[in-house]
């Protein structure tokens, strides 16, 4: 299946039904499987055969599923989480235990951040956010002895910074730990950090992945080429054996390709639980099949929505990675030649009063806490997630009164174009 092309393997990776077989990937709505024989079961446990025994670990329908976004990133294994948080939180805590330490871009979604500064503190885990635009040697700085990953985000949800996925890869590895990257905007359609040098790569599924709106969801896939072994003092986790598992040492038994998701799944998943469901699986399914086809789409009118915002005398700025007038256009032609995503970040003139005129006089934008649907969405942050801040803080924290996120769903751009520009006239 790795020979097709991207767009092929969107509709088809990961499953292949045998003559009779369902055409479409079943769902296995089943807790539990079953065995003739203790012995047939116990080989599951010493992971001497591959199987199913309880689905709080592993479920076949999530498993195809899983192995269809390997595909796509260039992976070669990958799971499925109950959410794109617990897929940030397994990737880091897979590698990482009291006492680590974790470098992370500090332009990541807030729900990163906040797991990150506020929750793996709590667990002993230590962060240093860099800002990703900083130097090489201000990068390197930030290591040390103790850093166990580097974590950065593709194209960050809402900043829009565009990642050097490539600074932070020669950074991490200079250091003997992998970079992990966030991919959720960009999907595998626009970028495959893999190829840039990443290790691993996590996903929030609800986003374009699954595309509708439908299913919470998240995905880990290994880039399979990180040497664990070589830095075994650093990985104890993945390099020595696991006494709450028989014994197995993942790294030897399961190599590079296939060591990060196999603990990740024996260890992670039976104490925290978190997997997917296989009712939200299939649901992720049918969006990945139309994946290739929908982002360009999302690209097309997030960039005409763009072009059409920085153009208008009520707008201050726009900010959209694909217009020559942003800070990452250079970045984002060499990583996401095809462009980005669909979600665009702008601010109004006359601040707050024109932010709440605008949104109120929207018609087929919906106001919505949420990005990366079919369904054009907008949000201002002044009167919504961010509305225990004042205008002052508002400023201090980057997001100003009159910022607004529109997420360009998969309409006709010039539908969209008018309701912007008639909400626009209302101010
Ligand atoms: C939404 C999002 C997350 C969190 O994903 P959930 O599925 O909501 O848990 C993580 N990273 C990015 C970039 C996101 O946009």
């Amino acid at each position: 299946m790795q020979d097709y092309s991207i767009n092929t393997r969107c509709v088809q990776a990961g499953y292949t039904p045998g003559n009779g077989e369902p055409r479409q990937m079943p769902i296995i709505q089943s807790t539990t499987f079953k065995y003739d024989t203790s012995e047939e079961m116990g080989k599951l446990f010493d992971l001497e055969a591959s199987g199913y025994f309880y689905s709080r670990l592993q479920n076949p329908t999530n498993d195809m599923v899983a192995a269809k976004i390997a595909s796509l990133e260039g992976g070669t294994s990958a799971m499925l989480t109950s959410s794109g948080q617990a897929a940030s939180f397994f990737a880091i805590f897979n590698i990482c235990e009291a006492g680590s330490h974790v470098v992370a871009s500090s332009s990541i979604y807030g729900g990163t951040f906040n797991l990150l500064d506020v929750t793996m503190r709590k667990m002993g885990i230590d962060v240093t956010f860099v800002d990703p635009d900083c130097t090489e040697e201000e990068l390197n700085a930030a290591f040390k002895e103790n850093t166990r990953a580097c974590f950065g985000e593709t194209i960050a949800n809402p900043a829009l910074t565009v990642l050097d996925i490539e600074k932070f890869a020669k950074a991490a590895h200079a250091h003997g730990v992998p970079l992990i990257v966030d991919n959720t905007f960009p999907t595998p359609v626009n970028c495959r950090p893999i190829e840039w040098g990443a290790d691993i790569v996590t996903h929030s599924t609800t986003k374009y992945m699954d595309g509708h709106g439908v299913a919470v969801g998240g995905a880990i896939v290994d880039g399979g080429k990180f040497d664990w072994m070589a830095h075994a003092d650093k990985f104890p986790g993945l390099c020595t054996p696991d006494e709450s598992y028989h014994g197995v040492t993942y790294a030897e038994k399961f190599g590079k390709e296939g060591a990060f998701i196999s603990k990740c799944t024996c260890q992670l998943m039976r104490d925290l639980g978190c997997i997917q469901s296989p009712q939200s699986a299939f649901y992720l399914n049918l969006g990945l099949e139309s994946l290739h086809v929908r982002m360009p789409r999302h690209v097309e009118n997030g960039q005409a929505v763009a072009e059409f915002l920085e153009a208008h005398e009520k707008v201050e700025y726009v900010n959209y990675p694909t217009l020559p007038s942003n800070k990452y256009y250079e970045r984002a032609k060499k990583y996401l030649p095809n462009g980005g995503c669909g979600v665009v970040s702008f601010e109004v003139k006359g601040g707050r009063p024109a932010a709440e005129k605008f949104m109120k006089n929207l018609k087929l934008a919906a106001i919505e806490t949420h990005v990366a649907d079919a369904r054009t969405c907008c949000l201002n942050p002044a009167t919504s997630t961010h509305r225990q801040m004042n205008d002052e803080q508002l400023k201090a924290a980057g997001v100003p009164a009159g910022l607004i996120r529109i997420s360009c769903g998969l309409e006709d751009k010039k539908d969209l174009i008018a309701d912007l520009a008639q909400a626009l006239e209302a101010i």
